[in-house]
């Protein structure tokens, strides 16, 4: 499996020096730039069940979980590790098919694999780790929010995990946002959940006047609803968003973290992964 893994992986990096292969990766980062990491999870059962997902989107996903992260730190995704464990009732056509979703989303973001584990377990575990570069001191951070910045959002929100199989990460995005966002963060846990996290940071409160919601979803789903994997960002009022962003409010001074709707104050209900 892992001469079959390693024949596929796309693209060759120069700063890779030892991929899959060996106990380690080795990288060769250049010099100038801030390297940034993250790990996420995809879980049967939790982000995906394979009644409604196929091998493709699992393994688009997985990889479109941690690029979301690089995106909303503005950085150029470099390479990747996946440790994937396996169910007894995975066949090697799965497999394969697991792997090509993910290296196809890889190539297209100039990713390599450079590594990872394998294991079995009675139900699939993705683990991605991804590691991105960003010029010197320019990444994008939660904390920066300040009072009087606008607050926008990429895309209309609404979405959950049982209709979203195949998000497609704001690399590019992130990268127009750099040295113009005050604060960033990518939306994976809903709106008020991650807004309230961004405003906690910055010591800041939010003061939202429209929610744009997706097309055939309610209010209640954009506001608390999962994963949208949008942008959510904050600049200073004057400043030009770039194209496609969607102004949703603006920072205001009050309790941090508190985020208001049309005056009122909404809940932080968005996807708690320890709520009982
Ligand atoms: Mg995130």
């Amino acid at each position: 499996l892992i001469r079959r893994v390693s024949a596929k992986v796309q693209p060759r990096n120069p700063k890779l020096i030892r991929g899959i292969g060996d106990d380690c990766a080795i990288w060769r980062p250049a010099p100038g730039e801030d390297l940034v990491f993250t790990t996420d999870f995809l879980l049967d059962g939790v982000h995906f069940t394979r009644d409604l997902y196929s091998a493709r989107d699992i393994g688009h996903k997985t990889l479109a979980r941690g690029l979301s992260d690089i995106a909303a730190m503005g950085a150029a995704p470099q390479f990747c590790l996946l440790s994937l464990a396996l169910a007894p009732d995975v066949d090697r056509r799965w497999v394969d098919a697991f792997y090509s979703g993910l290296l196809k989303l890889a190539s297209r973001f100039g990713v390599v694999l450079a590594g990872g584990d394998l294991s079995h377990s009675d139900r699939v575990l993705c683990d991605i780790f991804v590691c991105g570069a960003v010029p010197k001191g320019r990444a994008l951070q939660r904390r920066g929010a300040r009072p009087g910045d606008s607050i926008y959002v990429s895309g209309r929100l609404g979405r959950c995990w049982r209709e979203y199989r195949r998000p497609l990460p704001r690399i590019e995005l992130g990268f127009a946002l750099r040295g113009r966002a005050s604060a960033c963060m990518d939306l994976s846990d809903g709106l008020s959940l991650d807004l309230h996290r961004l405003c906690t940071v910055s010591g800041v409160a939010a003061a939202l006047d429209r929610i744009p919601v997706r097309r055939g979803f309610t209010i209640e789903q954009a506001l608390h609803g999962g994963e949208d994997y949008e942008l959510l960002w904050t600049m200073p009022a004057r400043r030009q968003p770039p194209r496609g962003a969607i102004r949703i409010g603006s920072i205001v001074e009050g309790p941090p973290g508190r985020v208001m709707l049309e005056g009122k104050p909404i809940p932080t209900r968005g996807y708690d992964h320890f709520r009982q």
